[in-house]
């Protein structure tokens, strides 16, 4: 997996703080995509090892709440295989720190309540270590700039382990 660009103070991406890694490869092709160089999965530079401790430490921080997972597409089914590892190691090792992800596939997708290219072997292993998912591909005619941490109004930001409890869709609330 390749990256464009990790931030290390983001405060637009997700509640407080966050370190936001933002990841190569979108097959989505949203009309009027904000950043349309990411769809190349060969976009950026290489998720090593030592990117991942980088990573860590900034997390480290005690005024960071968090990751967020943003692209391209962090639920391309490759893109997951290389970012589960990873943030098993961010629960296991920073374990008091939250972890956000965007992607332009529905929960529903993601889930295989809705048949979808996005699902593969740790696609429910990576919901698993993920908080609060902001879901569906960024529509230009539902945008929306008043909108709290989302581009168009049909996105949602879903608050995934009380969905699990509830058995059906709970959104996040601050
Ligand atoms: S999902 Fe995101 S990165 Fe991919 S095309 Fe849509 S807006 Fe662009």
């Amino acid at each position: 997996m390749n990256y464009g660009t990790i931030k290390t103070r983001d405060i637009a991406d997700g509640i407080g703080v966050r370190v936001t890694l933002f990841v190569s490869g979108c097959t989505h092709h949203c009309r009027d995509c904000f950043q349309p160089e990411t769809w190349d999965f060969g976009f950026g530079q290489p998720f090593t090892a030592e990117v991942e401790e980088h990573l860590l430490t900034e997390l480290d921080h005690s005024f960071i709440s968090g990751l967020t997972l943003l692209g391209g597409e962090p639920f391309e089914p490759d893109n997951q295989r290389a970012l589960v590892p990873f943030l098993r190691r961010v629960r296991a090792e920073r374990p008091g720190k939250t972890v956000w992800a965007y992607s332009g596939y529905t929960w529903e997708e993601l889930t295989g309540k809705t048949p979808s290219r996005c699902r593969c072997e740790v696609t429910d292993e990576m919901l698993s270590l993920v908080d609060v998912l902001v879901d569906g591909e960024f529509m230009a005619d539902k945008k929306d700039i008043s909108l709290r941490f989302r581009g168009s109004s049909n996105q949602r930001l879903i608050d995934l382990r009380r969905t699990e409890r509830n058995g059906e869709v709970t959104l996040w609330e601050d």
